[in-house]
């Protein structure tokens, strides 16, 4: 069926007609529909591979057992906020929750961007951030990143090159710190000597969906810039070391009249009931987290160490995933992986066709990925 055609097209929105789907990691069972595979693992899309702690899938069972999901959920989400107030050390008027972070950066979107309106972000940032801001019809400025060939931070956000992007023109510029699908990061001071110089009436984005990876050195007290910064905001997420990513789970943390504008477009219910409560109880296990974030450094070192003796480089990273250049075409290698049931994230969509990423597993998912890798490059 054509699409091309169709007389409604021409009142879509440009942004919309020019905006690229964002493409997610195939799940398993797509992988094992299409080559007939049964063991298949993914290492594609940075989600827990311990799953989440063992009290959230006892509250979820408890909740399945109940059988309570005829009545609306808490659309205030007043347990969860508590939870997350206690933790930071923030007023709850200073929440917003969102189904997944995702959700977050489009009420950010919607509620600071639309046509003649300008986002800015670097080149290689997560790709949710074009797509939010061309969905609403603005327009998306994009610094350059660090160069490939860097000495520290290769593809890293170029912090200034975003300052000096930062027109007063720019209602809201975003960074993901460490950032998808680089896993490189900014010192804290360099951060924060650049949310300083954003102007005053431009939201600053802060997306920390992978902070609990970063080194305690490396990892910045950004719930005390809000105090100093009104146009800060912070995402977090449950989707990654919390290991709740099939759930939908995030919140922003921001000053309460930020807090007050993202809260007017949330659809009224937009965390269920499950979500909430996984959360919640989610939060309370810090020792879930500190488990996921050790496998995820012992690992990481071990997968880097065999990258290296293969030749292979790979980018700094402090995110529970690596970014591998085979300094080649990558394509071929993603296949051969998926033939062998491990799916891992192609890069071309990003700009970067020699290269694959790679979530960090338990220790014999990363093994099977090992196993497979060499086999596919030996080929
Ligand atoms: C995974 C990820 C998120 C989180 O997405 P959710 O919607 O919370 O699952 C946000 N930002 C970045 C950079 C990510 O990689």
């Amino acid at each position: 069926m054509t699409k091309i055609e169709q007389p409604f097209l021409k009142n879509a929105l440009a942004g919309v007609m020019a905006l690229e789907p964002y493409s997610p990691g195939m799940p398993i069972d797509e992988l094992q529909r299409r080559l007939g595979l049964s063991d298949v693992i993914k290492l594609a899309s940075n989600e827990n591979p311990l799953g989440p702690s063992p009290k959230v899938k006892a509250a979820l069972a408890e909740h399945a057992a109940s059988g309570n999901v005829s009545l609306y959920p808490d659309g205030g989400g007043f347990r969860l906020k508590k939870k997350i107030a206690e933790f930071h050390g923030i007023e709850a008027e200073r929440i917003t929750l969102g189904n997944g972070s995702n959700d977050l950066l489009e009420f950010i979107a919607r509620v600071f961007l639309g046509p003649g309106r300008k986002a800015l972000f670097s080149e290689y940032c997560f790709a949710v951030y074009p797509l939010a801001t061309l969905a609403q019809n603005a327009e998306a400025i994009v610094a350059k990143a660090l160069p490939p060939d860097h000495p520290t931070m290769p593809y890293g956000h170029d912090l200034d090159a975003l300052a000096a992007a930062l027109t007063p023109d720019v209602s809201v510029v975003m960074i993901a710190n460490p950032n998808n699908p680089t896993g490189t990061w900014a010192k804290p001071a360099a951060l924060e000597a650049f949310i300083a110089k954003v102007p005053a009436q431009t939201i600053v984005v802060l997306d920390e969906a992978y902070i609990e990876y970063l080194d305690p050195a490396s990892k910045p007290d950004s719930r005390a810039w809000l105090d100093r910064y009104p146009n800060l905001v912070i995402t977090r997420t449950f989707s990654k070391t919390y290991g709740l990513a099939g759930l939908r789970a995030g919140y922003a943390l921001s000053h309460p009249s930020v807090a007050d504008l993202l809260n007017r477009v949330r659809q009224p219910f937009n965390l269920n009931m499950l979500a909430l409560l996984a959360a919640e109880v989610a939060l309370g296990d810090q020792e879930h987290v500190a488990k996921a974030v050790a496998l995820n450094k012992s690992e990481m070192s071990r997968l880097i160490g065999e990258m290296k003796a293969l030749g292979l480089s790979v980018l700094p990273s402090q995110a529970n995933f690596i970014t591998i250049n085979f300094h080649r075409e990558a394509a071929p290698i993603h296949k051969g992986l998926l033939e062998r049931g491990v799916i891992v994230r192609p890069m071309g969509s990003y700009g970067m066709p020699t290269y694959l990423r790679t979530s960090i597993g338990t220790v014999a998912e990363n093994t099977r990925f090992l196993v497979a890798l060499k086999e596919v490059l030996a080929a």
